[in-house]
Formats: structure tokens, C-alpha cells, sequence
């Protein structure tokens, strides 16, 4: 285990922004771990563990240590006839575990195809696309206690998932580093595919689907389609959440704008929200209404075709991306006085 100094972390974030870390290290096994946190860069700096970079903003030099995950290895932890836990360590891609569990025919991730980043930042957000979230199969998060580098289990009630929400994001922020996550996936046919984009697809394509492979392959087609590829132009993925408003208030906001589209989406609310009183309103549909959609500002835009995501065509500072955010988020207030919150975490 080798501890670099300015250490630069372009090609470490999608973004492709040019920041430097203090210091530098990666850590492949648990034993670079113990090493680590007995290490005076571990005790005595800032820490950002990082996975591969796809969900982060670097909006400056990060003062401190940056720690890079390696920790690899799949396994088969329990099985009946119906069920099978996988333990994952977090530091697989998470695509390459969607692929194992769909080449033996295990339900439950599927539609998370082709989401870019690893294991390990899955729970930090709950991902989720294509109607599913982790939330749907997690079991359970191995951690350690970054300060008292003791391990802790934790189920799925106590990682407090919401929409690209837990308590990693927030009361918890910075003190874990997640070296694990189990996921229960089903051997039995259960097949999600009630989703607006994938259902048309399917049934356009004439698809019938008996395999999770089948969804897999229909959902990295879709998205391929649709998303910006980093590598030809870099970003990270959605910049901003969808708005949750109750109600009531899209009643009052529907009054006003007559077309503005919402969603009554149980399986993101559900955690978030103790009623489930709530209904989602497209951030893309408020960012683009607002005139931002395409837009370039020098080295950062508005994608073209997706206005949720904001891209750096080359060179742009993760200043440059922060300032364009927050005049969208400005002007976005004033049109429709709804808050945009980042999905992006800005370091
Ligand atoms: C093109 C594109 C499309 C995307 N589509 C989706 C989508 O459909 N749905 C979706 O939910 N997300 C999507 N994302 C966002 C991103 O893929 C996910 O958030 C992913 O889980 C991030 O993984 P990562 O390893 O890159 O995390 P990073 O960006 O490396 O880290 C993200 C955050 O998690 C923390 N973190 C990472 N690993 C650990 C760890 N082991 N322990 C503790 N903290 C950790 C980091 O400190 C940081 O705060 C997309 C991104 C891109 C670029």
C-alpha cells in the first residue's frame, strides 16, 4: 500500500474535472485497510473514499486523503430453492455483478443495468432506474467505523434508504467506509417491467421476456440511447434529484401550469415519506421549460438531448460546473418556486 502526494484525479470522476488530492492511496484487501488507519495521512486528514468517480463534483483541490476502492470478490452467501443472498465487496463495478447475477438467471437487478459506478456508493444513493431500486433487494451494508475502524453490519431498515437517499448521505456522511453489500435476488420469475420506456420497448421490439438477461439487455440498449457516454463527453449522469412536492401543492401547482407532468411513484416515496403523500415532478421537464436544455457555456452545457444532465465538453473547472448548476437552480426557483436539490456529490 503505497500513500501518494498531489495526487491528480482526472481520470478518477466522469466528470472529467482536473482536482488534486492532498494524498492518494488505493486499498485492494482488508489487511490495506488496518494498514491504512493506522497510517498519520488516515488520522489526521479529511478522507473521501472514492468508487469509480461517476457521482461526484469536484469543486476544488481536495485537501486531505483520497481513498480509492479495490476491494474485489463475489460470492454466493446463502441459497434455498427460491432465494440467494450474493455478498458483494464494494468495490466491484456494479454492471460486472448485474451481469453475474442475470448469467444465472437471478431476478432483482436487472433493470439497474449498465448504472455506471461500484458496489459499494450503490447504497450512499439507492440507486435506481427504470422502475427498481436497491432498495428492492438490499439485505444488508458491512462497514467500518472510520474513526474506531470497528465493523458494523447494517440492515436494510438501519441504511434508511430514500429516493438516491440514506443515512450514508446524510447523519452518517463521511464516517463509514462501506466495504460490502449483500443483495436478495430471487430464482423465481419476477419480472418489473411496468416502466413507461421499457414496456414500449419491449412491446415495439416484440420482445418477450423469460430471462432477467432479457430485461438487462433491453435496459443497456435503452440507455445507451438515451445518456451521454463520459467517455466521449464527460458528466455524471443526473445532475439534479426529481422534485418531490405533496399533494396538495401539485394540486395549486397544476393550476398554474396545467402541463406539468408528475408522477405518483411508490417505489421511490416510500421511505422517503411517511404518508406517501407525495408526488414526483421531472426536474429534466423543469430544467428544459426553463430554457436551459442545450445551452454551452464555454467548457460546460446543458446536454442536448437530456436536460437533467449537465457535461463538460473539455477543460471546464468543477467551479465552472457548480457556477452553471446554481443559475439553473436560481432560475428554476423563480419560474415555478420549486427547489432543485444535486443528485451529485460536490466535494
Ligand atoms: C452516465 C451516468 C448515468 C447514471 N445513471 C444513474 C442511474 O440511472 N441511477 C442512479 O441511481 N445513478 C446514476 N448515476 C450516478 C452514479 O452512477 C451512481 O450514483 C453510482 O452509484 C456512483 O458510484 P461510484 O462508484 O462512481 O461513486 P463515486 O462517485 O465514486 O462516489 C459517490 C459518493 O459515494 C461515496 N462513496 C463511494 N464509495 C464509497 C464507499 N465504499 N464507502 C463510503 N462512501 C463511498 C463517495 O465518497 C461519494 O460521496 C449515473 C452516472 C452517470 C455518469
Amino acid at each position: 500500500m503505497k500513500i501518494e502526494q498531489n495526487y491528480n484525479l482526472f481520470k478518477l470522476n466522469t466528470f472529467g474535472i482536473s482536482a488534486n488530492a492532498k494524498f492518494f492511496v488505493e486499498v485492494y484487501s482488508e489487511t490495506d485497510i488496518k494498514e491504512l488507519f493506522n497510517t498519520q495521512e488516515f488520522k489526521t486528514n479529511p478522507k473521501l473514499f472514492l468508487g469509480a468517480g461517476s457521482n461526484v463534483l469536484f469543486t476544488k483541490d481536495f485537501d486531505g486523503l483520497v481513498i480509492l476502492n479495490k476491494l474485489k470478490g463475489v460470492e454466493v452467501f446463502k441459497e434455498d430453492s427460491e432465494k440467494v443472498v450474493i455478498r458483494c465487496m464494494s468495490g466491484e463495478i456494479w454492471h460486472d455483478l448485474v451481469i453475474f447475477t442475470v448469467l444465472r438467471g437471478l431476478w432483482g437487478i436487472e433493470n439497474l443495468s449498465l448504472i455506471p459506478g461500484t458496489v459499494g456508493a450503490a447504497p450512499m444513493q439507492n440507486i435506481g432506474a427504470y422502475g427498481a431500486t436497491l432498495s428492492d433487494v438490499l439485505e444488508s451494508v458491512e462497514v467500518y467505523d472510520i474513526i474506531t475502524g470497528e465493523k458494523k453490519i447494517f440492515n436494510k431498515e438501519e441504511c434508511r434508504l430514500g429516493y438516491r437517499d440514506s443515512i450514508f448521505k446524510n447523519e452518517l456522511k463521511g464516517k463509514y467506509f462501506i466495504t460490502a453489500v449483500s443483495l436478495t435476488l430471487s430464482k423465481i420469475e419476477s419480472k418489473n417491467i411496468s416502466y413507461k420506456t421499457l414496456k414500449e420497448y419491449l412491446e415495439k421490439n416484440k420482445i418477450e421476456v423469460s430471462t432477467p438477461k432479457d430485461i438487462s439487455d433491453a435496459v443497456s440498449l435503452i440507455r445507451k440511447s438515451k445518456l451521454p457516454d463520459p467517455d466521449h463527453i464527460p458528466n455524471a449522469g443526473s445532475f439534479f434529484k426529481n422534485v418531490f412536492v405533496s399533494k396538495s401543492r401539485m394540486k395549486e401547482l397544476s393550476k398554474v401550469y396545467p402541463e406539468m407532468p408528475y408522477f405518483e411513484e411508490s417505489t421511490d416515496a416510500t421511505v422517503m415519506t411517511e404518508d406517501n403523500d407525495f408526488v414526483k415532478i421531472p426536474a429534466g421537464w423543469l430544467i428544459e421549460q426553463s430554457g436551459w436544455k442545450g445551452k454551452k457555456f464555454g467548457n460546460v452545457g446543458v446536454h442536448t438531448e437530456q436536460a437533467l444532465v449537465l457535461v463538460n465538453y473539455g477543460g471546464a473547472s468543477g467551479e465552472d460546473v457548480s457556477a452553471l448548476a446554481n443559475k439553473i437552480v436560481a432560475d428554476v426557483k423563480e419560474k415555478f418556486g420549486l427547489e432543485l436539490i444535486p443528485e451529485v456529490n460536490l466535494i
